[in-house]
């Protein structure tokens, strides 16, 4: 497995592999088996598999969690060599960024929902990375986490409008959970050991909703089953491009969810079925 930590390092490892197909996973490290899925359907889709890992400051806002963010890069490594990654790249902020930290990509009206308008800036701090990363890598392949269903759906959003050396195809990995459904997280090593019980409560409420008979109920049957611990910043039913689904729909959408637990925030979500029962 080679480590390139600087461009030239990168190019030089890039050049060695001139003939198959690149699958890129980025990640921002403190890996787990979410992670390490998404690996393993890049190896099965490409020759040559590339991880990036990098804490990205652009898609921190004031007063998030960058600082305290978990970095364990060798504990990381082990993994990716046990993995068999062919190559990591782990650069430094002025890597990324040589001409300063500037956001040149802009996630427009989708960008601004949700998490978006959570955590403001995060999305064009997210996609100005990725681009970075895309141009740096030039994948043919990039997998990325259903975990975080409206980064995919921003990151489809720039491929539809971006031109790259080579056309990249998307792929979208499940999420991977606990026995207990709790979604697998980075952020989960913040949990004490009471936050976990009510972060499990994410996922209950999530797969409480489905075969719910409206969009209120199933909204209802998720709030019910939500720990009192759990500060619910938004639950919502949404369509593929994130509008929030009307009163009257029946079919299968998108459960978003977005809570803290004491002061950690926690994302997931869970497709649904709505079905009024004859
Ligand atoms: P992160 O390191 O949190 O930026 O995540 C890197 C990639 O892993 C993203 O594409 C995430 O969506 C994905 N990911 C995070 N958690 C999970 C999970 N529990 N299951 C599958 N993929 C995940």
């Amino acid at each position: 497995m080679i480590v390139a930590n600087t461009e030239a390092e990168l190019r030089f490892a890039l050049a060695q592999h001139k003939v198959g197909t690149i699958g890129f996973v980025p990640t921002m490290g403190a890996l787990h088996e979410g992670h390490l899925s998404l690996i393993e359907i890049a190896k099965q889709n490409s020759d040559f598999v590339v991880v990036s890992i990098f804490v990205n400051p652009l898609q921190f806002s004031q007063g998030e969690d960058f600082e305290k963010y978990p970095r364990v890069l060798d504990a990381d490594l082990e993994l990716l060599l046990r993995e068999k990654v062919d190559l990591v790249f782990a650069p430094t902020v002025e890597t990324i960024y040589p001409a300063g930290q500037v956001i040149t990509e802009h996630s427009g009206e989708l960008g601004e929902k949700f998490e978006g308008a959570i955590r403001p800036g995060h999305f064009d701090g997210m996609l100005t990375v990725v681009r970075r990363l895309f141009e740096l890598v030039e994948p043919n392949i990039a997998v990325f986490g259903q975990k975080d269903a409206q980064q995919v759906a921003l990151i489809k959003q720039m491929l539809l409008n971006t031109e790259f050396a080579k056309p990249i195809r998307l792929l979208v990995g499940p999420t991977i959970r606990e026995d207990s459904g709790l979604a697998l997280s980075s952020r989960n090593r913040y949990l004490s050991k009471d936050e976990i019980e009510a972060a499990t409560s994410i996922s209950a409420a999530l797969f409480a909703a489905d075969g719910s008979s409206s969009r209120d109920t199933a909204l209802n049957s998720a709030k019910d089953k939500l720990d009192l611990e759990a500060r619910l910043e938004y639950l919502e039913l949404v369509d593929e491009h994130f509008q929030p689904v009307t009163d009257d729909f029946q079919g299968e959408a998108l459960m978003i969810i977005a809570c803290r637990i004491g002061q950690t925030r926690l994302i997931d979500n869970h497709r649904v079925r709505i079905e009024r029962k004859a």
